[in-house]
């Protein structure tokens, strides 16, 4: 028996992508999308037709959450109006002055979630019609079919509670998610699976919306009521252990338990209680976020573990979670060398990974000999690559004791202050300018032959210079190049470090229509030559002011990667770590005095259990610190995170050590900042004075008002002035007067 929790929905080629992006900009019917979507879920579950089930509301035209809030009808009163498909893309993505709702991560995952907002005033009212359709078209395909749903206590602890209270909302939530499993259950022998994310963060977790229901008692009731429907029940968590949740849960008359064994370790302390039960486990073995090829040996090895507990009958195989964070299928990738590819396993592979697991586990091991022997061979080459064991690189880390900074902050304060000379609330930005259309052409141009490296040379280079004299006409303090050179932060670097691969087409779903490709680090990691010092020093030569070199930091690097799962995290932040403070060594000598190291991603990297917060804090930490230790006192290294919330986070941040961060306030106001004051935070901050995420330019007087709050709170020797994050998704029309007005600003302010 073998199941998985979901498959990617996005296509093979993107079709979804391109259906729903068509229809978005109406060049289709609502009729042709749901073909495509149609299409491309009989061609999923023909893929999955092996396995015990076929998964069937997996797929989603948007997203999952969204699926189920709009399923129970809980729409926000903006959007009240609206039906059918243009109610739930306005959820998604606004309706005319209707904003849309907010988007946020899917538990430590880079897939985003619409978050359903709840209140008082709502009526929920339960509509199974889609889930039922779709599961009539797997049935009369021929498959099996077992619906994914989202269990009840993640989809309200990842809601936003308008207005109203916690209980009551749950009370009227609980009563149309019943009515919802009630309309399902009119179908013969369904099975549900549950996701419950949420269990793997334990009874510890913060949401407060969960804090009135989330006690074993109503955990109990509710599973309880499910099962009372008639239907097969599996409650399925994963992204870490969940044993305390486990624990309730083996209570209840629920069917089965999915529990993730990749990344929850300690879900074997629930197996002895588990074997008393009578339920079945699912038993998550493949890795169903990771792309690396399973070792069939140690899972087998694990199997058995497993299965000295409990009885293989009652042993389903499963992906550790659904596959949806994986990209397709490797066929047909060609720009990934044979040996990288032979070592790499997508959602298409993992399904039949699944399937030889399932029969040498239940089989005859020699029986399967062959496929096994086939699959320890490519094991074998991965760990015994000269491309994943670089010695000379193993032993740079070890011997490394150039950890952080051998200056005090205080007294590298007052040799920066000297010598950079600034004004009181210096102006800077973040790095980027407007990624015009004419760039990404010369850059695309210039990648697949069509013009010579010194057209592609210059063109940059006359946008360096557009951006040089634009930021010295408004007066600007610290300027920087632009970054029109870079397609993204993580891919610009990871192209040029040893031990990255980049696919073709290995697209994942970020949100909607969004996907990404992320750099795969497959092996050691190293630089081997300088990556931005002829652009930064271009730049410089073009202006007596400071030109601030413009990198990514080693966290934010590996936590946007598909990271090798051989050794662990840390050992390879480490390694990028030093190519980092390479790139940061030739930039001071090359006469750079400002250099920024961003981590939009150090936050995104926090484990889910507040028990394994303070290891990753600390190696997350110690790899900031040790790719800036090379910086001489005198160089000013800056850094720069895209968020505002640090209450939880602050002491890690104020022990990165870096003598300016610039963070994202504007959107959340100056609450948020009174924390750096509560802890009597030391460092320079340039809390972001206007919100780059709208086209909205903001006028001299309401930046006035922003600085002048934010004195209140800092004092103005240790305030810089910037907008809140980089501008590269701006168009000039609104990035130039956006940015004088912010000088104007300062300067009103330094003369009053
Ligand atoms: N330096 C980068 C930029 O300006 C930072 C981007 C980010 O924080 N996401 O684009
Ligand atoms: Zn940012």
């Amino acid at each position: 028996m073998s199941n998985i929790l979901g498959f990617p929905r996005i296509g093979k080629n993107r079709e979804l992508k391109k259906a729903l992006e068509s229809f978005w900009g109406g060049k289709s019917k609502e009729k042709e999308l749901e073909q495509v979507a149609q299409d491309l879920r009989a061609k999923h579950w023909e893929l999955q037709k092996d396995l015990d089930f076929v998964c069937v509301n997996d797929f989603s035209l948007y997203d999952n959450v969204l699926d189920l809030a709009y399923a129970l009808d809980a729409k926000p009163k903006r959007f009240k109006g609206l039906s059918g498909l243009e109610g739930y893309f306005a959820m998604a993505r606004g309706y005319k002055d209707g904003v849309a709702c907010e988007m946020t991560k899917w538990f430590n995952t880079n897939y985003h979630y619409v978050v359903p907002e709840l209140s008082n005033e709502d009526t929920y009212k339960a509509d199974a019609s889609k889930i039922i359709q779709q599961y009539q078209e797997a049935l009369s395909l021929g498959y099996t079919p077992k619906i994914q749903l989202i269990g009840i206590f993640t989809f309200f602890a990842l809601s936003k509670i308008i207005d109203g209270e916690e209980k009551e909302i749950f009370k009227k939530l609980k009563k149309a998610y019943l009515e919802l499993i009630e309309q399902i259950s009119i179908l013969n022998n369904v099975v549900i699976e549950f996701s419950e994310p949420i269990f793997a963060k334990g009874f510890n977790e913060k949401s407060p919306n969960l804090q009135c229901v989330y006690n074993s008692d109503t955990i109990e009731y509710i599973y309880n009521e499910i099962s009372k429907k008639g239907i097969k029940v599996i409650v399925s968590t994963f992204f870490e252990h969940s044993c305390e949740l486990t624990e309730v849960l083996l209570k209840t008359d629920i069917y089965g338990i999915g529990l993730d064994f990749i990344y929850g370790e300690k879900n074997k302390q629930s197996l002895k209680a588990l074997a008393k039960s009578n339920k079945v486990l699912y038993a998550g073995v493949i890795d169903g976020r990771n792309i690396w090829i399973a070792d069939l040996e140690s899972k087998l090895a694990l199997l058995d573990s497993i299965n000295s507990f409990i009885p293989k009958e009652r042993i389903v195989l499963s992906s550790s979670c659904s596959l949806l964070h994986l990209p397709f299928s490797k066929e047909g990738e060609d720009k990934i060398e044979d040996e990288i590819l032979s070592w790499l396993s997508f959602a298409k592979e993992k399904i039949e990974e699944l399937k030889t697991l399932e029969l040498a586990f239940r089989g005859e091991k020699k029986d399967f000999k062959k496929a096994l022997e086939e699959n320890a061979k490519i094991n074998c080459s991965r760990k015994n690559s000269t491309k994943t064991n670089n010695q000379k690189i193993r032993n740079r880390v070890k011997q490394n004791t150039l950890k952080q900074r051998n200056m005090p902050f205080k007294e590298r304060l007052k040799l920066q202050k000297n010598f950079l000379n600034l004004p009181i609330l210096p102006t800077t930005t973040i790095g980027s300018f407007p990624q015009t259309p004419e760039l990404r052409a010369l850059r695309l141009d210039y990648k697949k032959g069509n013009i010579d490296k010194a057209t592609y040379e210059k063109g940059i280079k006359d946008y360096i210079k557009d951006c040089v004299a634009f930021q010295e006409s408004i007066g600007i303090d610290v300027l920087v190049h632009g970054e029109p050179e870079r397609n993204d932060m993580v891919e610009y670097f990871g192209e040029q470090l040893e031990g990255f691969a980049f696919s073709s087409n290995a697209w994942v779903q970020s949100y909607g229509s969004r996907c990404v490709k992320p750099p795969i680090i497959y092996g050691d990691v190293e630089r081997k030559n300088p990556m931005t010092i002829d652009w930064i020093t271009f730049a410089q030569s073009l202006t007596k002011k400071a030109m601030k070199g413009m990198l990514t930091g080693p966290v934010t690097i590996l936590n946007w990667s598909f990271v090798r799962d051989d050794i662990p995290r840390k050992a390879v932040c480490e390694q990028i770590s030093l190519a980092i403070a390479d790139e940061i060594n030739d930039l001071q000598k090359a006469g750079i005095s400002i250099i920024q190291v961003d981590e939009a991603a150090f936050k995104e990297g926090y484990p889910l259990r507040e028990e394994n917060i303070k290891e990753y804090e600390k190696w997350a930490l110690d790899c900031f610190k040790t790719s800036t230790a090379i910086a001489s006192p005198q160089t000013q290294i800056h850094t720069h995170m895209c968020y505002s919330d640090f209450n939880d986070i602050i002491k890690t941040i104020e022990a990165l050590d870096a003598d300016v961060i610039s963070i994202e306030t504007a959107r959340s106001g100056n609450e948020l900042l009174k924390v750096f004051k509560k802890i009597g935070y030391t460092h320079e901050v340039g809390p972001g004075v206007y919100d780059i995420h709208s086209p909205r330019i903001p006028n001299i007087e309401e930046i006035q008002k922003q600085i002048q709050a934010l004195l209140e709170v800092l004092p103005k020797e240790q305030l810089w002035i910037n907008p809140d994050c980089g501008l590269k998704t701006r168009k000039w029309e609104e990035v130039k007067p956006s940015l004088k007005n912010m000088v104007e600003a300062v300067k009103a302010i330094r003369n009053s």
